[in-house]
């Protein structure tokens, strides 16, 4: 037995025990390396072992806990290839010992459970201190791999220094294992973190963090300032329980001094805390400083003893998400002790070449500086290193989608110029740019032996349908059908006309080729449009998602046209695209979606967009009234009723269940009618009516047999009435700019100036500032990006489109990110789109894997 390699063995295990922080040794592990090396080479160490074991540790100091950890293992290593017999593998029995061994990390024992199924240790661990409660200590973690290893792969091979990458794609085997793995985790604790959705314990490396607090500030009592967040180390100089409030509640009443000062620091309810912190200890404290009687203290601080590697004191502290009977610094150690040891094991899918060409950190050392940051600095490049790869893989999964729509056969729909652009001319006005950019992108997508896949984008009354239009009109001439779907008969029948009077005049379609498909359609007209859409006499259907639930089977379907494609669902698009043989697909929406949010989420489609208003349009004038100002804007409304004109007034939901809101919306309808607009024909529209009770409002609304439509926020995007000029929007503040936008785009669509009134129901400043941008633009996309900067993309989206993209880090509204991202993402789906080289494994298996969840297909 070699003394040198034995006591440096001891110091391995003691480093490994503490968490890497560098104090097993006094001054630090690299001052024993001096006289360790003229001992090693006395007793005989090889040469090459002894350089090994300096030029790994010199540094060692320097190193962030996680490099610190793979050094040793390196030593460690190195070490037992030389000296077997002092480095003996026997992991399971040893780790056994450990969690039993007093010697080992001192247990620290947490407050009481604060629900009746709080975790307990389910292995007897000796406490220390005899109070008798649960001890939710998890047992030590020692860093070097051969100790304690959590799972039954891991010992199989236990020769090993290091874990062999497993060839699974999630990384080494053991990240799949449960948390019972963990030693001091049993059922019970298991059953508790499963509500926070934790299961295996790489769940617990990618549970991150929901803020951080800063307790990296350490500074000695006599520098403290009242309201400060500090870290301060001391001994405790005394400590006492004291009842309060006749004996029901406890407060542990403590004086911490460092030399410069001391510092009263009290805990509430905590008693135990007085027998762990005895006289003469010395602590960390982190917190708040408070006063008293002029005095400076800290309530309820965050401590643990020095000794111990600090998780809850003086540093950049995690704080996660918790549940009953989870307390914050169990989860972190627990947390921390899976960081430490699986982290650096995490295979990272990011080939080697993206990561240098991106210039990010290894995801072993992201995952750790995340839950552990070393600083501010390396927490935020952490930070963006894992929304840096969110962004690769949904990159990486749009592209590849992109090809596989792509790489589909179809037949190519070609027309000749003459007649193309005879049909333009015909159109009863000229195009807008814009819409000839789209109308031209259409007719090449359509001519191109692929399916088109395209996103129509464009602001309410941007000409979106003319664009449709056009495509529909091409497909006809060319012999073959097309479809177009909206969400509401009223739509539907709003396009059925449209289409009409553009395609019988301009493409010469005779008038039973186009036919209107929706609900109320009678049974025997539903029957021979079927027959006329199975035999292919009907070259154009237009309707509702009776189209997809009627049995309509098409003679040869070419062009399925979505209007307000967000109102439908993927699977209702997917049924429409089937009744076809990879038809071309043309979605439309009048969401503008900003730029970055649009290569993200729409990444597959090709994009048009219509961002110029035909000319003529009347800007529509906006103003953001005071809530006191409501009379002085009903007065304006019937001055607009008085002069002819007609008026939608949108009323907001505020309750939760629809019933309710239902009748707050009679309710306001019946008040608005009888006390406020008294003399007017008033309507009302909400979503508890059936859908031929809408369309027969919306009808006589349409028709002028009604002055003013009281509508939830259902009303009906698209529909056209040009008589309406004004547009009262209630309870303002609670709608995203976006929404208000869509609202204001009902008005402004006939020869009359409009108005849109924004009436608040709060008059909180800020929210009503918000608003005020309503009044500066009628871009939807300058609103649209700024309701995305203020609300996020969940609220954005709404709830169907937020569903597919869960991103944890990335920020949709981070354009470098993005285009970052994107760009490298294209440029390795250029060498390899199908990731089928050894180096892409792991990737291509991310990519299958977070593309899994729910983010599928998006058209
Ligand atoms: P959206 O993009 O909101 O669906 P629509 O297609 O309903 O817009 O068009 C809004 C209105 O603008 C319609 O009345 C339409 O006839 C008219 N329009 C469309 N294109 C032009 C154009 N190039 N010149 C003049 N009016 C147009
Ligand atoms: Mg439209």
């Amino acid at each position: 037995m070699n003394t040198a390699v034995d006591k440096l063995v001891k110091f391995l295990r003691l480093e490994a025990d503490r968490g890497f922080d560098n104090r097993s040794v006094l001054g630090g592990l690299d001052r024993m390396l001096d006289p360790w090396q003229s001992e090693a080479r006395q007793t005989g160490v090889p040469e090459p072992v002894i350089q090994v074991v300096v030029s790994r540790l010199r540094d060692y100091p320097q190193l962030t806990p996680a490099s610190r950890q793979e050094a040793l293992q390196g030593v460690w290593a190195r070490l037992r290839t030389e000296f077997p017999d002092q480095l003996p593998p026997a992991v399971a029995d040893e780790a056994a010992t450990k969690v039993d061994s007093p010697s080992g990390l001192l247990p620290e024992t947490a407050p009481p459970p604060v629900h009746a199924d709080a975790p307990e240790a389910d292995k007897p661990v000796p406490a220390r201190e005899s109070n008798g409660r649960p001890d939710m200590e998890m047992a030590p973690f020692p860093g070097e791999p051969d100790e304690s290893a959590p799972d039954e792969e891991e010992d199989a091979d236990g020769t090993a220094p290091t874990l062999p990458p497993s060839p699974s794609p999630q990384g080494p085997a053991a990240l799949d294992a449960p948390l019972t793995a963990i030693s001091g985790i049993g059922p019970k604790s298991a059953q508790t973190l499963d509500k926070l959705g934790l299961r295996a314990l790489g769940d617990l490396l990618w549970y991150l963090p929901r803020r951080y607090d800063d307790y990296s500030q350490l500074k000695t009592i006599n520098r403290l300032w009242y309201g400060e967040e500090v870290t301060v180390i001391g001994t405790v100089e005394e400590i006492h329980v004291r009842p309060v409030r006749g004996g029901s509640l406890k407060l542990v009443d403590a004086v911490i001094s460092d030399g410069s000062g001391a510092l009263r620091v009290t805990w509430f309810n905590q008693p135990w805390i007085a027998q762990q912190l005895t006289p003469g200890r010395a602590v960390v404290l982190s917190g708040k400083v408070d006063q008293y009687l002029g005095r400076l203290t800290m309530n309820s601080p965050e401590w643990e003893p020095l000794e111990r590697q600090q998780l809850h004191t003086n540093r950049i502290v995690p704080v996660y998400g918790l549940t009953a009977g989870v307390t914050p610094k169990w989860l972190r150690r627990v947390i921390n002790a899976v960081v430490m040891r699986y982290a650096s094991r995490v295979i990272d899918p990011l080939p080697e070449s993206v990561r240098t060409s991106a210039g990010l950190m290894p995801l072993g050392a992201a995952l750790q500086q995340v839950h552990f940051p070393d600083s501010w600095d390396a927490l935020h490049r952490a930070q963006a290193r894992l929304a840096f790869q969110e962004m690769f893989l949904l990159q990486l999964g749009v592209l590849r989608q992109k090809r596989d729509w792509t790489s589909l056969p179809s037949a190519p729909i070609m027309v000749e110029d003459d007649w193309f652009d005879g049909f333009i001319r015909r159109l009863p006005y000229e195009l807008t740019a814009p819409q000839k950019v789209a109308v031209a992108d259409a007719r090449k997508d359509l001519a191109a032996p692929r399916p088109m896949n395209r996103l129509l984008q464009g602001d309410v009354g941007s000409g979106k349908t003319l664009v449709a239009a056009t495509a529909i009109a091409i497909v006809a001439h060319h012999g073959e059908q097309s479809a177009l779907m909206a969400p509401t008969s009223l739509l539907a029948d709003q396009h059925y006309q449209t289409l009409r009077a553009l395609l019988l005049e301009a493409a010469g379609l005779a008038a039973g080729t186009i036919r209107l498909l929706v609900g109320s359609t009678p049974d025997s007209e539903k029957q021979e449009i079927r027959g006329g859409l199975a035999d292919g006499t009907i070259k154009v259907v237009v309707g509702t998602h009776a189209l997809l639930e009627e049995p309509v089977a098409f003679a040869n379907l070419e062009l399925a046209v979505i209007d307000e494609q967000h109102r439908f669902g993927v699977d209702q698009r997917a049924v429409l695209r089937a009744k076809g043989t990879n038809p071309n697909l043309l979605v439309m929406t009048a969401t503008p979606i900003p730029r970055s949010l649009a290569l993200t989420l729409y990444g597959d489609l090709d994009l048009s967009i219509l961002d110029e208003l035909p000319p003529g349009r009347q800007p529509i004038e906006t103003r953001v009234l005071q809530p006191g100002e409501r009379a002085r804007g009903h007065r304006f409304v019937q001055g607009q009723l008085d002069a002819g004109r007609q008026a939608f007034l949108i009323y907001p939901l505020i309750e939760e269940s629809e019933k309710i809101e239902a009748k707050a919306a009679v309710d306001e309808y019946e008040r608005l009618r009888d006390e406020v607009f008294p003399g007017y024909r008033l309507g009302l529209l909400h979503g508890r009516m059936r859908p031929e009770e809408k369309d027969e409002a919306m009808e006589r609304f349409r028709a002028g047999e009604l002055d003013l439509l009281v509508s939830t926020s259902v009303v009906e995007v698209g529909v056209d009435v040009p008589n309406a000029t004004v547009m009262v929007i209630e309870g303002a503040n609670r709608f995203g700019l976006s929404q208000l936008h869509q609202f204001r785009g009902r008005v402004g669509r006939g020869e009359h100036k409009s108005y849109c009134l924004l009436l608040p129901d709060s008059d909180e400043a800020s929210s009503n500032e918000r608003l005020k941008a309503m009044e500066g633009t009628n871009d939807g996309f300058k609103l649209a990006e700024m309701d995305l900067e203020q609300r996020g993309p969940g609220d954005f989206l709404g709830t169907r489109q937020s569903g597919f993209v869960e991103l944890r880090m990335a920020q949709l509204t981070d354009v470098r990110l993005i285009e970052q991202a994107r760009r490298e993402a294209a440029r390795l789906f250029e060498t390899d789109p199908d990731l089928a080289s050894a180096d892409h494994r792991v990737l291509a298996a991310a990519v299958d894997r977070f593309w899994s969840g729910g983010k599928g297909e998006i058209s």
